[in-house]
């Protein structure tokens, strides 16, 4: 694989004409369904949103930083007991002797989920529609869905590709197929390239930011500015 400078290069040289032409051959129109923005099965939504776009959509609701981001769950211990089969059996077991508070390390921020896992800025209207109560400020992730670039280090929203047209993947999504105008894909292909720039420049100062952090100390995120505490404050470790 190449490197993350070599991957942020080629993103750099992306064409968005030919990125427009990739999107306008696959096709795209959102239905609103809701599906990129609620939890799937177990699973709650889990999409990346970078420093800077968690304090934009701070700007746009006022919200605290824990209200806009999570930690990303990915690698920490979530501080269960792991042996729960003796804590049910033993009705004497005190709950709060058996759970402890999540630990561990891990990379860069995913949008807020309610308590439902989906994500905490979606509503849904009486007849099944979903919106996005921040649309306007949605972060790169949402506002290219259901689409991402064939280059190393970049995100693969929603698993496997289920389309592919140049450098254009095309992710699980039942908008796919409908068409789609020239400008919308030029406005789409424009916001996905500033998304394959963006995410291997965070990729790369994340990397070169990295410390260890001491196990002992709660959860600690590593992001492009350094290591953070969950409520987005500075680990100072
Ligand atoms: S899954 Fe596709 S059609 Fe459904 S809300 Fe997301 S972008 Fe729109």
């Amino acid at each position: 694989m190449q490197s993350l400078e070599a991957e942020l290069e080629r993103a750099r040289e992306l064409d968005t004409a030919d990125l427009a032409d990739a999107i306008e051959s696959i096709g795209f129109e959102c239905t609103r369904c809701g599906a990129c923005c609620k939890a799937e099965a177990d699973d709650p939504h889990t999409a990346t949103v970078f420093p800077d776009e968690v304090r934009d959509l701070q700007a746009a609701t006022e919200y605290d930083w824990r209200d806009v981001a999570r930690p990303m769950p990915y690698g920490l211990d979530d501080g269960e007991s792991a042996d729960t089969d003796d804590a049910e059996d033993d009705a004497e077991t005190d709950e709060s002797e058996s759970e402890t508070e999540p630990t561990g390390e891990t990379f860069e921020w995913a949008l807020q989920t309610d308590a439902c896992g989906d994500c905490a800025f979606y509503e849904e209207a009486d007849d099944g529609t979903g919106a996005c109560s921040v649309h306007g400020d949605r972060p790169l992730i949402c506002e290219t869905y259901p689409f991402s670039v064939a280059l190393g280090g970049t995100s693969q929203p929603m698993g496997e590709a289920v389309d592919e047209a140049g450098m254009v993947r095309a992710h699980e999504c039942e908008g796919l197929g409908r068409d789609i105008s020239r400008e919308d894909a030029e406005e789409l292909a424009a916001a996905l390239k500033e998304r394959a720039v963006r995410e291997l420049a965070e990729a790369i100062a994340v990397r070169d930011e990295y410390a260890p952090a001491d196990p002992d100390e709660g959860v600690v995120v590593h992001d492009s500015e350094g290591a953070k505490r969950p409520d987005g404050s500075a680990y100072e470790g």
